[in-house]
């Protein structure tokens, strides 16, 4: 793949701002450049200074973790701020699209839809794996980046290597698998095959199995000219230094990572078996995630009833393939008998 060919013109021209932690990244000295307040913070934590525009410390570590050199990390504000910056970078509004497989993440769409791209969409099968190759769709030119969810949200399945593999043949595009639930799934997920495909990018998060949902920090894994092409485009000091400090704290302790994993997936198979003997609910969807895509006989009245005893789950009964389905987040062990004990009250 040769990125210049992929991103817009615009982008490729663009002359970036430069920051004065850019001009000058050297260590100490007499910081006059960035009109930063000298004399300190009305709080200690030497947070008077700008953070590292390229969060090399941060970066390193996650490398680390990763097995990954840090040429090929991005760091965004969420994941969020990388699918936007990757639909900015390459698609032209008014013109390209990008292509998504319904139901799935909201928030590719919405993106698009910000940028005036337009939205192809496939919906997946009936049983939420991909539609086949044979679709025509996949061949349209003005598709410039497939976004794939894996483990998919709302549905919980994690799609095979095998079946994401083709779609990164056509060169003239990204494919972006997003694997924000990977540490779910028991798999490596798709980390192993980035360096033999350069259109491939992986978003990964923190906000999700390492518990930091509140810090904002995600992370976008691709070929290093990807990663120019998102550092080129997005705001100078994007990763706060209170993110950059809290994610190099959890790195340290990726035992409670594995801690968090255990459990929540010994409570995912808990309320599995729960559900099971349930009259109301008629299909659990198999989960690679730390949520159950459950279908009742009759979702609004659960919803309600759930939603009167302060229990809150996600209505997804309108997305394709998922009527009648709720979407229920694995809770603490009382969280979910406590659900558990609300649904056995409404069976008849
Ligand atoms: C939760 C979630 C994310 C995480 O987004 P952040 O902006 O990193 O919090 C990304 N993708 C999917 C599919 C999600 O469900």
């Amino acid at each position: 793949m040769d990125i210049r060919k992929l991103a817009r013109r615009n982008i490729l021209n663009l002359h970036p701002y430069s920051s004065a932690r850019d001009e000058y990244t050297g260590s100490g000295g007499i910081l006059l450049d960035a009109n930063e307040n000298a004399f300190g913070a009305v709080i200690p934590g030497g947070y008077n200074r700008y953070p590292d525009p390229r969060q090399q410390a941060l970066k390193n570590e996650i490398g680390k973790y990763q097995k990954i050199s840090d040429d090929r990390i991005f760091l965004g504000n969420g994941s969020d701020e990388a699918i936007d910056l990757l639909i900015r970078a390459v698609c032209e509004p008014g013109q390209d699209a990008i292509l998504i497989f319904p139901p799935t993440y909201g928030m590719y769409k919405v993106c698009a839809d910000i940028n005036n791209v337009s939205v192809r969409q496939i919906p997946l099968q009936n049983d939420f794996t991909l539609p086949t190759r044979g679709a025509a769709d996949l061949n349209d030119p003005a598709i410039k980046i497939i976004f794939l969810c894996s483990p998919n949200n709302p549905t919980g399945n994690i799609f095979a290597a095998d079946a994401i593999l083709p779609l990164l043949q056509n060169q003239n595009r990204l494919v972006v698998v997003d694997e924000a639930y990977i540490d779910f799934s028991g798999t490596p997920g798709m980390l192993g095959f980035l360096s033999e495909h350069d259109n491939l990018v992986i978003l990964q998060t923190f906000s999700k199995s390492w518990g930091l949902a509140g810090i904002r920090l995600g992370t976008a894994f691709a070929h290093p000219d990807v990663i120019d092409l998102l550092n080129k485009i997005k705001y100078p000091y994007n990763i706060n230094i209170l993110t950059q400090e809290k994610a190099r704290e959890a790195l340290r302790h990726p035992g409670a990572l594995t801690d968090f994993v255990e459990q929540i997936l010994a409570q995912r198979a808990y309320l599995e078996k729960a559900l099971e003997k349930l009259q109301n609910v008629e299909h659990i969807f198999p989960s690679q995630a730390n949520f159950l895509l459950v279908r009742f006989k009759d979702a609004p009245a659960i919803f309600k009833h759930l939603i009167e005893h302060n229990v809150i789950v996600r209505d997804r009964s309108r997305a394709v393939h998922c009527e009648n389905c709720l979407r229920i987040t694995v809770g603490t062990p009382s969280e979910n008998r406590l659900l558990i004990g609300l649904l056995e009250q409404l069976e008849g």
